[in-house]
């Protein structure tokens, strides 16, 4: 199976953009569309054709570029089926356990609600890699304002489940601020103390911390450590649920 080629782009404040690319087929998909320009000019950049723009959820920051692009590019614009009344450039709606095909490479629908209800993830199992949009961030995830906590729960223990090995990339650059919080519940932890220390020398480069890959996020992510001894510990909180540690943890982010 050949390799997709993947560019990742900064755009509008915090957000990124990333184009993925067939070289056999020339087929090109973007993930979401923040900004217009910001897609067209990476499309420019790379000298690829856009033909798929693949959209995660209706929010403005990942799908306010689509008419700028589909106004220079024929392409076929793939979301939630949920969010083609408020978003009516999407022609082909998907589900959660929908699979189509990108240029010989079925592409997996996770829906991944809590964030948004209508969130969906894409997941190119062949190349080992998902987009996770405002779902699932680098030690971080998103914040709900149209699920509950135990819906977002059960949304990441899905993207729990992918292999360990699996790549990700999402919407936003929101990594350092998730590392200062992630140390205030779990600051004990090794792996977490290596990782800040990697992430603060990245963007003190003016680097991206992103992509990430799950066994790391599964080590330092707090949101995805409902289950750990440690944190629990910190919380007073050994005998809750793993879905009531993860609503107290992400209660506390919001105030953080
Ligand atoms: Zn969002
Ligand atoms: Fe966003």
């Amino acid at each position: 199976m050949s390799e997709l080629l993947i560019h990742q782009f900064p755009c509008l404040g915090d957000n990124y953009g990333v184009l993925l690319h067939d070289e056999a087929s020339g087929q090109t998909a973007a993930i979401d569309a923040p900004d217009g320009q910001a897609v067209l000019d990476a499309l420019k950049d790379k000298g690829w054709s856009l033909t798929h723009i693949l959209v995660t959820h209706h929010h403005a920051d990942h799908t306010q570029g689509i008419g700028a692009v589909t106004s220079k590019f024929d392409c076929k614009v793939i979301g939630p089926t949920d969010t083609m009344s408020r978003v009516p450039s999407i022609q082909q709606g998907v589900d959660d356990g929908d699979s189509f095909d990108f240029a010989g490479h079925s592409v997996r629908v996770i829906g991944t609600p809590g964030h948004t209800l209508d969130m969906i993830n894409f997941y190119f199992a062949d190349q080992g890699v998902v987009f996770t949009g405002d779902t699932l961030f680098a030690m971080g995830c998103g914040r709900i304002f149209e699920g509950n906590p135990s819906m977002m729960w059960a949304s990441l223990q899905k993207l729990m489940a992918l292999p360990a090995d699996t790549v990700i990339y999402c919407g936003h650059e929101y990594t350092q601020a998730n590392a200062d919080f992630a140390m205030s519940v779990d600051g004990g932890n090794p792996e977490l103390q290596k990782r800040v220390e990697i992430v603060k020398a990245l963007r003190a480069a003016g680097k991206p911390t992103l992509p990430t890959v799950m066994q790391v996020e599964l080590d330092t992510n707090p949101f995805l450590r409902a289950g750990d001894a440690g944190i629990r510990k910190n919380l007073g909180m050994e005998n809750a649920d793993d879905a009531e540690v993860f609503a107290e943890i992400r209660g506390r982010k919001d105030n953080f």
